[in-house]
């Protein structure tokens, strides 16, 4: 389904080669730049004009939205433009609002979607309602989280519903407001394969430079669509300035954007099967020497035991992880990936370990 998906939800293509777009400012400043950007977004063709109404802000003091009267702000870009109007809602009295003012589609936030409360009070407001929702990830790297959002707006009759990857807050420093994650979203896919899920580069990003790259990265890894930032005046933002994109900008972007071929069409290709056969085989390898590697682990768990012996030997551990960086370095691996492949057969290694000295 996926783009059939989109279009049940009253999202049509915003590009000719078919790319969904939903566009619009971080937040309803005020009836002028809700109008200005509107028409702005309208001429770019967007699939759906958003705006946020009500902000959950991570800190008190920073702008909260205008509220409901910029409801009517929505409603005046709606008969202008003829865009659906999508907005943010976080209670059960946003929700009734929302559906007065006729906004087509709501999203539910990351800050919401990980408390289940608040996500239950919206799926009993939603409940006789026939409109289409985006359900964000929540701030933490959880699958869980995220699938118990969807499933508790689903349980409550919502059929037409989409995911958007708005990425996950991270403690360190670093190029992106937020960590892309997306391997939580490809496995969100693989156990929800009829829901659509979008990528949001803008909260991704955090600064327009990084725009661009976070969405052809969503494309290439066959996201359905984007919801991103645009403001007429980006540097007079009231929320998010530095993330929002002049409209100018993102026209730039979406003609950028390369869309690349749908679905399968790679098991019918020659090549690329020989060379799958060839991936297949050396994942098969690797298993074979992680099992070898494994049995190694137990024998010498076998002789802590009986030496009395503790599980971690960190100076052997340093030894472990130093060979491994260099022959990666060797072999052109980025740091990262050794890393990560280390630590895990280490882990494994001591709680297979922690096991056998214990019993
Ligand atoms: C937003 O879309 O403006 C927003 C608040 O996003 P998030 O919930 O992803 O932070
Ligand atoms: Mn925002």
């Amino acid at each position: 389904m996926s783009f059939s998906g989109l279009s049940a939800m009253g999202l049509s293509p915003a590009t000719p080669d078919g790319l969904v777009c939903i566009a619009g400012p971080c937040a309803a400043e005020s009836r002028e730049q809700v109008l200005e950007a509107a028409v702005e977004m309208k001429r770019l063709g967007v699939s759906a004009f958003r705006a946020g109404v009500w902000k959950p802000r991570t800190r008190p003091g920073n702008f909260e939205g205008a509220g409901i009267k910029a409801l009517e702000w929505l409603k005046e870009a709606k008969r202008e433009t003829g865009l659906p109007v999508a907005t943010e809602v976080a209670s059960a009295k946003h929700v009734a609002a929302a559906l007065e003012a006729g906004v087509d589609l709501f999203w539910i936030g990351a800050r919401s979607c990980a408390n289940p409360f608040a996500v239950q009070e919206i799926a009993n407001a939603l409940a006789s309602a026939d409109i289409p929702v985006l359900v964000k990830n929540p701030l933490s790297t959880d699958l869980n989280l995220w699938i118990g959002a969807l499933e508790r707006i689903m349980g409550a009759g919502v059929s037409r519903i989409a995911a958007v990857l708005r990425g996950f807050s991270h403690s360190f420093t670093a190029d992106l407001r937020n960590e892309p994650g997306w391997h939580i979203a490809i496995d969100l896919k693989q156990k929800f394969p009829s829901i659509p899920i979008l990528c949001d580069p803008s909260h991704m990003a955090g600064r327009r430079d990084k725009i661009f790259d976070l969405a052809q990265q969503a494309l290439n890894l066959d996201f359905d669509g984007l919801l991103m930032e645009s403001h007429p005046h980006p540097e007079a933002a009231l929320s998010d300035a530095e993330q929002q994109l002049t409209p100018q900008e993102l026209g730039t972007i979406l003609q950028g954007l390369k869309i690349r071929k749908r679905g399968d069409e790679a098991a019918n290709d020659l090549k690329i099967n020989a060379l799958r056969t060839q991936i297949d085989e050396l994942d098969a390898e690797i298993l074979a020497a992680v099992a070898k590697r494994m049995d190694i682990v137990r024998e010498i768990g076998i002789l802590k035991r009986e030496q009395n012996l503790t599980v971690l030997q960190s100076t052997r551990w340093n030894q472990v992880l130093g060979n491994m960086l260099e022959s990666g370095r060797r072999l052109g691996l980025p740091v990262a990936l050794v890393e990560s492949i280390a630590k895990q057969l280490h882990q494994q290694a001591i709680e297979l370990q922690q096991a056998i000295i214990s019993k």
